[in-house]
């Protein structure tokens, strides 16, 4: 056992793999970072004769590497299974001079179930691991995927309870039906009156809020987290990166060593950082291209090297990256710090003081790898609609995100190297938004009828995750005030 965690605000934080994943996030408000990225024990052409299970052991026992083979294993066969409508898990689909890396195969077709299938797994390892008797209560935000993908991963897992924050006005009509049926008795699920940024900071007052610890422990809870700020989410989404390049070695599209680009629609930053690690692990990347929507905050920081959240929040037809504070970002800021736990932690705290901070030339140096650009909302719908009337192949509205700054890219860099895109929702689960973008006329049907019309346009059959919600009946209808969100756990869990 060699890896060790620390936080990125404070570096005598040292904990085992298994033991940040319990934690969720460092009592100091900082996230958990790997000590170092190890390098793949593997060769690129060994990845490429393996099956998606076989190259998430070889990714995951790199940096989770106080599991033992027998319990990584068995994380990763229960959550890689039929769960997932194809053996492949990730296929690769060659569409308008791209590869799109389609990461919406799972139950809740969205890329969210790619980490959150194997994590309740991880979670519930860890604590028999680590002797742990507390019941885990995972409490959530979601800006409309993590949620639902949370739900249907801990839905009636022993010894876990979930607890999901939504925006009230901030998800997509199918994604808010996902999550208020969702059936399983340790299920909550709560609608906020307040964005994503404002239900991701009440997530984090309460898992920081000590006297609350101190009760819940005594009636025999504690909380960790699903969002993607848990490194057992992080580390599951490296794998398909690699699997990613191995299928591209495999169907002879690329030659072992070649280098390929990553565009990833980002939020939150986690895909993207998983992308990032892929790198640094020794996955031949050129550059990495951070998408984003018309909340382009991302954008502007790796223009300028400022970060300033002090902007309107948008509502966009991409939701689940309508964000303003990347948490995932804080582990970058934190590695082009050199490591630096007290330079990334007085960046964090300009941050929460006057929502902006500037980074260093150095710092700004290190970021070369990756290209930030993005689209505006029109941008977005005429993709959607041009790659549907050159190839016939339907992409949600984040997966146009990043399809309209690829070719913004390629425009303006000339760069012709071989990019998968992360292909991060299906269409099915933003179906209005994306028949809109290819022909105004069907926003007079029903969202049900939208996603018969899809399914005649695109040829691809209606998702068993849709047909799931078209009679289930509603079963949370809880919304509270943003001031209201501790109290509200506090009586679901009658600590009150
Ligand atoms: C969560 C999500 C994103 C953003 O991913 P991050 O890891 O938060 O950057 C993009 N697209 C979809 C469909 C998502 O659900």
């Amino acid at each position: 056992m060699s890896i060790l965690y620390s936080s990125t605000r404070d570096a005598s934080v040292k904990v085992k793999a298994s033991e940040a994943i319990l934690k969720g996030l460092a009592a100091d408000g900082g996230l958990f970072v790997p000590d170092s990225l190890p390098k793949f024990d593997k060769t690129l052409e060994e990845f490429s004769k393996m099956s998606y299970r076989e190259v998430a052991y070889e990714v995951m026992k790199l940096l989770l590497d106080d599991f033992t083979e027998d319990e990584l294993k068995h994380c990763i066969n229960s959550a890689y299974d039929s769960k997932f409508d194809t053996d492949k898990m990730a296929p690769l689909v060659k569409a308008d001079g791209a590869y799109f890396l389609e990461l919406f195969h799972g139950k809740t077709i969205a890329f969210k179930d790619m980490a959150l299938s194997i994590l309740p797994h991880l979670l519930t390892t860890a604590a028999k691991k680590n002797n742990v008797k507390n019941d885990i209560v995972i409490l959530t935000a979601t800006s409309g995927d993590t949620g639902k993908a949370a739900l249907a991963g801990f839905a009636d897992v022993p010894g876990t309870k979930i607890i999901v924050f939504y925006p009230k006005d901030g998800v997509s009509p199918i994604q808010e039906k996902q999550m208020v049926t969702q059936k399983g008795n340790n299920t909550y699920v709560v609608a906020i009156k307040g964005n994503f940024d404002d239900a991701q900071t009440g997530v984090k007052k309460i898992f920081a809020d000590k006297e609350l610890e101190k009760r819940m422990d005594a009636a025999g809870f504690q909380f960790s987290s699903a969002n993607s700020i848990n490194i057992g989410r992080l580390v599951p989404q490296i794998v398909y990166y690699v699997y990613a390049y191995a299928q591209l070695l495999a169907n002879g599209e690329i030659k072992a060593g070649d280098k390929i680009n990553a565009v990833v629609p980002t939020g939150n930053f986690g895909n993207i950082l998983a992308a990032y690690y892929a790198k640094n692990m020794g996955l031949p990347i050129n550059k990495l291209i951070c998408a984003s929507n018309e909340n382009k905050v991302l954008f502007d920081f790796f223009k300028t090297g400022e970060y300033d959240k002090n902007r309107d929040f948008i509502l966009t037809t991409s939701p689940s990256m309508d964000i303003l504070i990347s948490s995932n970002l804080e582990r970058l800021i934190y590695r082009i710090a050199g490591n630096d736990a007290a330079k990334n932690a007085n960046l964090m705290k300009e941050l929460r003081e006057t929502g902006k901070y500037t980074i260093t030339e150095d710092m700004k140096n290190e970021l070369k790898d990756f290209y930030g650009n993005y689209a505006s909302e029109n941008e977005d719908a005429a993709t959607i609609k041009k790659i549907y009337e050159e190839t016939g192949y339907v992409i949600d509205t984040h997966t146009a995100v990043a399809a309209t700054v690829y070719e913004k890219y390629k425009k303006e860099t000339g760069d012709e190297t071989k990019s998968v895109i992360a292909s991060t929702a299906s269409p099915y689960k933003f179906t209005r938004s994306v028949m809109n973008a290819i022909d105004k006329k069907y926003d007079a049907l029903s969202d049900f009828e939208l996603v018969d019309e899809l399914e005649k346009i695109s040829k691809v059959k209606v998702p068993q995750a849709i047909e799931e919600i078209r009679t289930a009946p509603v079963v949370h209808d809880t919304v509270c005030e943003v001031n209201e969100m501790s109290a509200t756990v506090q009586n679901i869990l009658s600590l009150n």
